[in-house]
């Protein structure tokens, strides 16, 4: 039986980090800019009105849409 040849498998991987979320999956929501709430004009006495984005519900961040959430992107 021959020895196996040359046959290398350090080939790059095929999924690279994404470059956007850098790998977390997630990604600062662009609708509230990573505020978590967006300005829905004034209230009575003038004051600025702030409400829960609803791009994030909040949660300041998004799954990112480059990698899916995956962090990872194909190579
Ligand atoms: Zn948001
Ligand atoms: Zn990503």
């Amino acid at each position: 039986m021959p020895p196996p040849g040359p046959h290398k498998t350090d080939a790059p991987d095929v999924k690279r980090r994404c470059h956007r979320c850098h790998g977390s999956g997630r990604a600062p929501c662009q609708i509230c800019n990573g505020s978590g709430q967006v300005r829905k004009g004034n209230d009575r006495q003038g004051r600025p009105h702030f409400e829960r984005c609803e791009g994030c519900f909040g949660l300041k961040t998004t799954r990112c849409r480059v990698c899916s959430g995956e962090g990872f992107v194909p190579g």
